[in-house]
């Protein structure tokens, strides 16, 4: 990543990681449209199958619901198909994926197969009572504070390990989320080492 502002910023392969209510899809989206790049947010692409009433968003719907993660195995599928397209053979931003260890290593397996690799995993994180706070505030209408709450605990065992796991491949850049959104801006810029 040390040669990141040296290229072109559209060639960016990044990943957004960071607990539920740490900003990271607000952010994801300023990122993704100052780099050229798409923002890849999966929990959108689930949520507009749900809306299509889809056999993947019939499928989805009420795990979706309870704040649970959609398997494995429909996650690879669905991101695979996302980034065959076109719009994604020059960069992108996944935000919301990969969210387990397995989802991890389909995304390292697809990269490969396209000979690319990822530039950057951005860590935006948060104090605990901030991000509960946080998601409470901006819960969907059919959201409960036990559908939040249990999403921070999916958040804690199942994505939380790929903060070492990306720290371990030398591509993690933690950003702290506890600011306002311009300044975590500047801040995730900063990390990236990419200016403007
Ligand atoms: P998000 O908008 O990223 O919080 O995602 C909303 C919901 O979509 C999550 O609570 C999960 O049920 C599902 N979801 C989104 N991305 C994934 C993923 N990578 N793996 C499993 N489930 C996901």
């Amino acid at each position: 990543m040390a040669d990141a502002s040296a290229r072109p910023a559209n060639g960016l392969r990044l990943v957004m990681l960071g607990p539920p209510g740490s900003g990271k899809g607000t952010q994801a989206e300023i990122l993704a449209e100052r780099l050229g790049i798409p923002a890849i947010s999966t929990g959108e692409m689930l949520r507009r199958a749900v809306d299509s009433g889809s056999a993947l968003g019939q499928r989805v719907e009420s795990i979706m619901a309870s704040g649970a993660l959609v398997d494995d195995e429909t996650m690879a599928e669905v991101v695979r198909e996302r980034l065959s397209r076109d719009d994604a053979s020059d960069g992108y931003l996944l935000d919301g994926y990969p969210r387990t260890l397995e989802q991890a290593d389909t995304l390292a397996g697809i990269l490969e197969d396209s000979s690319s690799a990822l530039d950057a995993v951005i860590f935006v994180d948060a104090p605990e009572d901030e991000l509960v706070r946080r998601a409470l505030a901006r819960q969907r209408a059919d959201d409960t504070e036990q559908v939040v709450r249990h999403r921070q605990e999916v958040y804690r065992e199942k994505t939380a390990p790929l903060i070492e796991y990306y720290e371990g491949l030398g591509l993690l850049r933690r950003v702290d989320g506890d600011r306002s959104i311009e300044e975590v801006n500047v801040g995730i810029r900063e990390a990236l080492g990419v200016s403007g």
